[in-house]
């Protein structure tokens, strides 16, 4: 079974976010959990709680085919020790209002070495970090994904997101997540069936198709290992088609969410209705 959505809007409420995603025929979906633009949120009210979980009901979303999204505020890998403290707070109240929505996963960046200190001491940051936020909660598992490698974001690399993974105590509560925009952004090709096959190859002998709980799908707007992260809609960048149709079609990408961020949000009905249609042809 695939599960195909988009992030979707929490504006007005995060009910809304499950309607919305219903609205566009969408069987998985992301959100945010809170402002992501703030760093501690007020705490989720019962009401708020009930509510999101009866739409979760009535319109069909198990905690599966959910993938909610962390703040960019995060540095899970922050070089200055009061700010990587902050980041690690900030990703616990996450975690805690995931658990609290009956979640099971938790997507987000890894971090950032912002040139202070070198990437495989930011790598182990984040991987203390991860093991600090699963000690204090329960059953969410902690999904990283990989970055373009923009600016000096980690996680660039099928090694950095093993590496992370290496020193994560419990390994039953740690995943990935892989954003195809970035992945081609940092110098992975998917433009043909063989780059699509190297690549995944790679990512499987690497990390392992057993860590993978989601996907975005998205075209990216700048060329291969641009190291730019910018999404583009299905078939209009660099990438094109054909790579998210073998994505559809391939049983390593069942039962995860698989998610669209691409830029033009008016054509997420159409997008998820062609990948569909790919799976079937
Ligand atoms: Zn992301
Ligand atoms: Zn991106």
């Amino acid at each position: 079974m695939k599960y195909i959505g988009a992030h979707i809007s929490s504006s007005g409420g995060l009910e809304k976010a499950v309607f919305r995603a219903f609205q566009i025929k969408a069987t998985a979906f992301s959100f945010f959990t809170r402002n992501q633009r703030q760093w501690i949120s007020p705490p989720l009210d019962q009401e708020t709680i009930y509510t999101f979980k009866q739409a979760c009901i009535k319109y069909k979303f198990k905690p599966h085919q959910i993938l909610p999204h962390s703040s960019y505020l995060i540095n899970l890998g922050h070089p200055i020790n009061n700010l990587l403290e902050k980041s690690r707070i900030s990703f616990i109240n996450e975690m805690l209002r995931c658990s609290e929505l009956g979640l099971m996963f938790l997507n987000f960046h890894p971090g950032s070495h912002l040139n202070k200190i070198t990437e495989h001491d930011c790598l182990l940051r984040i991987s203390e970090s991860i093991n600090i936020a699963l000690d204090k909660t329960k059953n969410i598992i902690a999904v990283i994904e990989n970055t373009a490698g923009q600016g000096t974001n980690v996680g660039y690399c099928f090694e950095h997101l093993s590496e992370i993974i290496k020193h994560i105590n419990d390994k039953s509560r740690v995943g990935v997540c892989i954003d195809t925009c970035h992945l081609f952004a940092s110098g992975y090709d998917l433009r043909t069936q063989k780059d699509c096959e190297n690549t995944f190859e790679q990512f499987n002998n690497i990390i392992g198709f057993k860590y993978l709980r989601g996907m975005h799908l998205n075209d990216s707007k700048r060329k291969i290992n641009s190291r730019v992260d910018r999404h583009e809609n299905l078939g209009l960048g660099e990438i094109g088609n054909l790579s998210f149709k073998w994505i559809v079609r391939n049983n390593n990408f069942c039962n995860i969410p698989i998610i669209l961020e691409t830029v033009d949000s008016t054509l997420w009905e159409k997008e998820i209705s062609w990948l569909r249609l790919q799976q079937q042809l």
